[in-house]
């Protein structure tokens, strides 16, 4: 495995619990800390990620629970805990009634550096592949366009039947195949057009956190923001900037005017109101962004054979959806099934990888690049003092407002439509099955019809992005 990420371990355990022989090579010199908190403080420069607001999804959650029970068990002995649906239901919802399929309904609540950190003890203990660290991958060993292993930065060559790139968002996977006279890889990038802001907080000693079932985010067209509860009473607030808006990105990144545009923000500011304190001074920043996604078998024929990719080094969605350690997780649990099936021909698992991804997670890149490209446009219209609902016949116009007056009051109210809702946030059921759903269309639309018959919505924070700089002063 190039990277010892969450890729690169949820692979070497997947296919080190087979009964392969699993090395994994991570670039970061990271000793293990002693515990969550100091990973906290890891120095994970080969994945700054790592110091952002991560949710972890229920397709991962029960991808743990049927492979690797072990490591769900250590996540919640550690001070991870699991979020149920119906657990927390906004407080407007009536007529629920739980469904056997609701178990399957479960995210996970931990800080990133936690999740990470009990895998890589996992791995490390249990001793299902063996992890260097403080050592890089440079080059792919092997010519002629097949791949027999990877070289060292201290020189070292070591030999493999299969090299997993797992290397993450940066990886330049073409530049490593041409370097093994390998064919071009496939390769598409689109920008999310967003900057991450993070800060992380700790409930001082005998504070609740304030009552869940209400909103934990917003999307306010030229700020989106969301509140993410983590393990051992830690939670992290983001606010996703849209990379053109330098002014406001600058602004946001000292820690007073964060908090103080924190508390303009409906779900964030009761979390801001005293209970907690920050982890560290900082306010993390995190640009270029990018969906990306990089195919390694063109025509039905691997572009080199030897080599695969899981994770953000061939896929990564915007972090917003918070889907990448799930598809991470997910692709290196397709690589376990192809390497099950077709080992040791490299070939067929290759072929076989490659078809799996495509049926099962390309939907989820397909959506979130569509997903970007309307935010960006709202965003720019915004930035450019345009009304971004002025053109009423606009298709996108007609579909924000079914959105925002039909849907997200159904969420609260319609138990069907939050279940819908919810199972797709979650990536159980494919990125279409709200609008394939005539029930809940018929739902969401009978909501959206009787919009003027109630209150408005709830203000999500501040209306416009001049007011809520104004409250930064
Ligand atoms: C700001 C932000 C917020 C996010 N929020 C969420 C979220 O809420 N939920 C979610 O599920 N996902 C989220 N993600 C995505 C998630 O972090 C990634 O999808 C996930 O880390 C992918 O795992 P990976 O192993 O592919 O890459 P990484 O975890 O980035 O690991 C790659 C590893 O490879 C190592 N490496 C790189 N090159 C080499 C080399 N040449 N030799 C050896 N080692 C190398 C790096 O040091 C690194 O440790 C977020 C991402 C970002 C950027």
């Amino acid at each position: 495995m190039v990277g010892g990420g969450i890729g690169g371990l949820a692979t070497g355990l997947a296919l080190g619990k087979a009964g392969h022989r699993v090395t994994i090579v991570e670039r970061d010199d990271t000793p293990m800390p002693a515990s969550p908190d100091e990973a906290f403080a890891w120095d994970r420069r080969g994945a700054p990620q790592v110091r952002h607001s991560h949710a972890f999804l229920a397709r991962l959650r029960n991808l743990l629970v049927q492979h690797h029970p072990d490591v769900h068990r250590e996540l919640l002995d550690i001070g991870a805990f699991e979020m149920r649906f119906g657990e927390n239901l906004p407080p407007e919802m009536e007529g629920f009634e739980p469904e056997p399929d609701d178990a399957e309904l479960v995210m996970i609540a931990a800080r990133r550096t936690t999740f990470e950190w009990v895998l890589r003890r996992h791995v490390t203990a249990t001793g299902v592949a063996s992890v260097h660290t403080g050592r890089a991958v440079i080059a792919l060993t092997g010519s002629s366009a097949r791949a027999t292993g990877v070289l060292l930065d201290d020189g070292t060559e070591l030999g493999a039947d299969l090299v997993v790139l797992a290397s993450g968002r940066r990886a330049d996977v073409q530049a490593w195949i041409s370097g093994i006279d390998g064919r071009p890889v496939a390769e598409e990038v689109e920008d999310t057009g967003i900057v991450y802001l993070s800060r992380f907080y700790r409930l001082r000693r005998g504070r609740d956190r304030p009552p869940r079932g209400g909103l934990i985010g917003g999307d306010l067209g030229y700020l989106k923001y969301g509140v993410f509860v983590g393990d051992n009473d830690t939670f992290s607030i983001t606010l996703a900037v849209p990379t053109d808006d330098r002014e406001l990105r600058r602004r946001l990144t000292g820690p007073g005017a964060f908090e103080a545009a924190g508390r303009q923000l409906a779900a964030a500011a009761d979390w801001l109101d005293g209970r907690a304190e920050p982890l560290d001074d900082r306010v993390h920043a995190m640009a270029g962004l990018l969906n990306r996604w990089c195919d390694l078998v063109v025509d039905g024929e691997p572009v080199a054979v030897g080599v695969v990719g899981v994770g953000d080094a061939v896929l990564c969605t915007n972090p917003l959806y918070g889907r990448g350690c799930t598809t991470a997780f997910w692709s290196a649990q397709l690589l376990a099934d192809s390497v099950a099936d077709h080992a040791p021909d490299p070939r067929a698992i290759a072929v076989d990888h490659a078809h799996r991804m495509t049926a099962q997670i390309r939907p989820w890149y397909t959506a979130s690049v569509r997903q970007d490209a309307e935010a960006r446009r709202v965003a720019a219209a915004i930035l450019a003092g345009e009304d971004p609902d002025g053109d009423t016949s606009d298709s996108r116009t007609l579909v924000r407002a079914v959105f925002r007056d039909g849907l997200r009051p159904a969420t609260r109210t319609d138990p069907v439509v939050l279940r819908a809702f919810v199972r797709n946030l979650n990536l159980l059921s494919p990125p279409d099955a709200l609008t394939a759903d005539t029930d809940v269309v018929a739902r969401v639309l009978s909501v959206y019809e009787q919009r003027a018959q109630r209150p408005p919505e709830p203000v999500l924070g501040p209306a416009s992005r001049d007011e809520l700089v104004g409250a930064l002063t």
